[in-house]
């Protein structure tokens, strides 16, 4: 059996028809990873135990025949969600030795259904990234070319899932986390609407961008993991109180209609950013065929905004990171300084050993534009863009049902190429910022591969809730994709080797 194609929906079958057992299984998940992830450096923490404890619970409910199609199945986490008893360093050497007295919701939904939590993933410290280089740890590498990053912030958890370390796993998307590293390593990544999935312990990047989604093979697997973890907590007041549907129906639908009936925008202004690869143009523009082939239809639409959008969200975006970082002062948590005499000295010093250099760019930047006499410049005139970007998307929906673009201007860049240049790497966000700064859920779906090689995908959004439109549209974009591979050479829809 090869890890790596195995999907949560194959493996669940396995599981229910007693082909294989969970222990079996997450054996031989945790003897790839053994083996192969010091190439990839997709992990942070493994603990053989904590899974295999997991692995056997699971394999009791099986028995029981309480099993759901997540249970038995290997998920990793970035390692910015709080899972109980297992170190949670959120990619930050504040945090090296933290450990949680209790699991983000999110991991107890999982662990509910008995998935078994794999590990813990690599990350740009506290998700600010674009290429998991702002890991303290070590670099993930893109397992389809391993000179390149895998994207970020959520790089470990989407090269996980690339490299046949895991079936499925969680990644968090503040401005693009989950799609861009989905992008560049061929995976299938989902950013819910903003309350869909409850925030409550992951650790806050920038509070009001901030989502928890899959990272999948396919996408019936992120169908799968969205049903799990989707619905209102009393634990996070953001979470909101709106009916979750059965998510795995649109495949019914799907297979009744296909996309017919269906209308895509394509955002004039998205055609114009500069700097977009020839490449993704190629793969964007054989994707609105492909759709349109599939009985899409699709109209020009207008964001008159975008051009706002890089730098709106990155004076949000760095204030709210300035706000939440503040607790880490050596007093609550994690590293306290052994420098210093003096409790200012003590924060100083602590701060200073404990954050990377993006981290601190931003506090920096956070603090500025929050200090008095600024607010309304910044931080006040940043959110009314925010609100004017936020009707553009509202007024697109009565003309569309989908936004279709490129995920990101190139495909996965290499090592080392843009980390002395903050600018570039925030201006490469360019397409992913806006479903989080108008609060509507964003998918990135396989789409075709560059002629180096490197992965390419979709990006489709659609209106606050409608998640089940991007499941549809993206699954039967990923059928015609998975066809077209089987009976040619077509390099899409195929599966990284190591
Ligand atoms: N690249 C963006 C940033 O650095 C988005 C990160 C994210 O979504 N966590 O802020």
């Amino acid at each position: 059996m090869n890890l790596q194609e195995l999907t949560i929906h194959e493996l669940s079958k396995l599981l229910k028809d007693s082909e294989i057992t969970s222990e079996e299984i997450t054996k031989q998940y945790l003897d790839r990873i053994e083996k192969y992830d010091n190439e990839i450096g997709a992990y942070i923490t493994i603990d053989r135990e904590y899974a295999l404890k997991q692995a056997k619970k699971a394999d009791k409910m099986i028995s029981k025949g309480n099993a759901s199609y997540l249970t038995g199945v290997p998920i990793a986490v970035k390692d910015l969600l709080c899972t109980k008893g297992v170190k949670t360093t959120c990619g930050s050497k504040i945090l090296e030795n933290f450990v949680p007295e209790y699991d983000a919701t999110v991991i107890s939904l999982l662990k509910n259904q008995g998935a078994v939590i794999i590990g813990k993933t690599n990350l740009d410290e506290f998700a600010m990234g674009s290429s998991n280089e702002n890991s303290p740890f070590h670099l993930t590498k893109n397992p389809w070319n391993k000179e390149h990053v895998p994207g970020g912030s959520s790089g470990g958890s989407a090269a996980a899932v690339a490299a046949g370390f895991c079936v499925g796993a969680l990644g968090t998307d503040t401005g693009g986390s989950i799609r861009q590293p989905a992008s560049h390593c061929s995976v299938v990544g989902l950013k819910p609407t903003y309350g869909r999935v409850s925030r409550f312990g992951l650790v806050s990047y920038a509070s009001s961008l901030d989502q928890i989604g899959p990272i999948t093979k396919d996408v019936k697997d992120a169908a799968i993991i969205l049903n799990c973890i989707s619905g209102k907590d009393l634990k996070d007041s953001t979470s909101i109180d709106v009916d979750v549907p059965d998510y795995m129906s649109v495949f019914d639908e799907f297979e009744k209609t296909g996309l017919k009936g269906m209308t895509a925008g394509v955002p004039k202004e998205y055609l114009s950013v500069e700097g977009i690869d020839p490449d993704v143009q190629r793969v964007f523009l054989e994707s609105k065929k492909r759709l349109e082939d599939l009985g899409v239809k699709i109209v020009e639409i207008s964001l008159p905004h975008t051009e706002y959008v890089v730098a709106a969200y990155y004076i949000i975006a760095p204030c709210e990171a300035s706000s939440n970082l503040a607790r880490f002062d050596g007093v609550r948590y994690g590293h306290r300084s052994k420098e210093s005499d003096e409790l200012i000295d003590m924060y100083k010093n602590t701060k200073h050993e404990g954050f990377g250099e993006e981290v601190k760019r931003r506090i920096i930047i956070g603090t500025y534009a929050l200090s008095a006499g600024y607010y309304d410049e910044y931080y006040g005139r940043a959110s009314k863009v925010r609100s004017l970007i936020m009707n553009d998307f509202t007024q697109v929906f009565n003309e569309c049902d989908i936004i279709i673009s490129p995920v990101a201007p190139t495909p996965a860049f290499k090592i080392g190429e843009n980390r002395d240049d903050p600018l570039t790497m925030y201006l490469s966000d360019i397409f992913t910022l806006s479903a989080n700064m108008a609060s509507v859920p964003g998918l990135s779906v396989p789409a075709g591969f560059s002629s180096k090689g490197l992965p390419i995908g979709l990006q489709i959004m659609a209106q606050r809730f409608d998640e089940k439109s991007l499941l549809k549209s993206g699954f039967g974009f990923e059928k015609s994709i998975l066809a077209e591979a089987a009976d040619s050479s077509g390099p899409a829809g195929k599966f990284c080797e190591l």
